[in-house]
């Protein structure tokens, strides 16, 4: 299988030749055709799989040839730790340095100043650990009706570190119609629960 073979645009390609990468990991090479269909993804890998770029490459893309709609966020990734929300940033600032999308890092730690000052002069795509985020929303500094895709993402870390009921939450915000793509390196029943309930006839792909 080759980078060439799985959809992406000319411009992700020359991302992913800039990074070195001679061809696509397992998860990437099942993940990135499905979500560049807008199908719904239970991703079943741990983190060293590539699963990053796997919904990376595919996110910048749809996103960077779809429409802006004013300053309301179109995606949102959730992260259960600051250092790993940080890692997919970087990711995506690496992939889409050819793209205009604007993001927001939102975690806790730092002073929300900056990433309110972000938040209102609008951004394509949020990387948020639940609880910053949650606070962020309560406060009404975010909108969270433009974003019809969402990635859970480390979904069983998430549940060992108890934020599954805000991930509830925050779904119930989102646009009823959307893209969801969840990835876990184990699928213990609260994550197959939550995959039922918040995910439409998801394809999934396992590593
Ligand atoms: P991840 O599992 O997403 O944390 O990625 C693990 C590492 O694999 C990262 O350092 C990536 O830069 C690297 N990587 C991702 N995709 C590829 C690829 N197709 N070929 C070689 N390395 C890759």
């Amino acid at each position: 299988m080759k980078f060439a073979d799985l959809g992406l645009s000319d411009e992700l390609l020359q991302a992913v030749e800039a990074a070195g990468y001679d061809e696509p990991t397992p998860i990437q090479a099942q993940a990135i055709p499905s979500v560049l269909m807008m199908r719904d993804i239970i991703g079943i890998a741990q983190t060293g799989t590539g699963k990053t770029a796997g919904f990376v490459l595919p996110m910048i893309d749809i996103l960077a040839h779809g429409r802006r709609r004013a300053l309301m966020p179109r995606s949102l990734i959730l992260e259960p730790t600051r250092e790993l929300a940080a890692q997919v940033a970087e990711n995506f600032e690496k992939y889409g340095k050819n793209s205009d999308l604007k993001m927001a890092l939102l975690i806790g730690g730092v002073q929300m100043g900056e990433q309110i000052k972000a938040l209102s002069e609008g951004v394509d795509v949020l990387i948020a650990t639940p609880g910053r985020l949650m606070d962020l929303f309560e406060r009404g500094k975010i909108l969270l009706t433009g974003c019809n895709l969402l990635v859970i993402d480390e979904a069983d870390r998430m549940l060992d570190m108890g934020f599954i009921p805000d991930i509830e939450n925050i779904c119930t915000k989102l646009p009823a119609q959307r893209q969801t793509l969840l990835f876990s390196a184990t699928m213990p029943p609260p994550i197959e629960k939550l995959a039922d309930k918040f995910l439409s006839n998801p394809k999934k792909v396992e590593v």
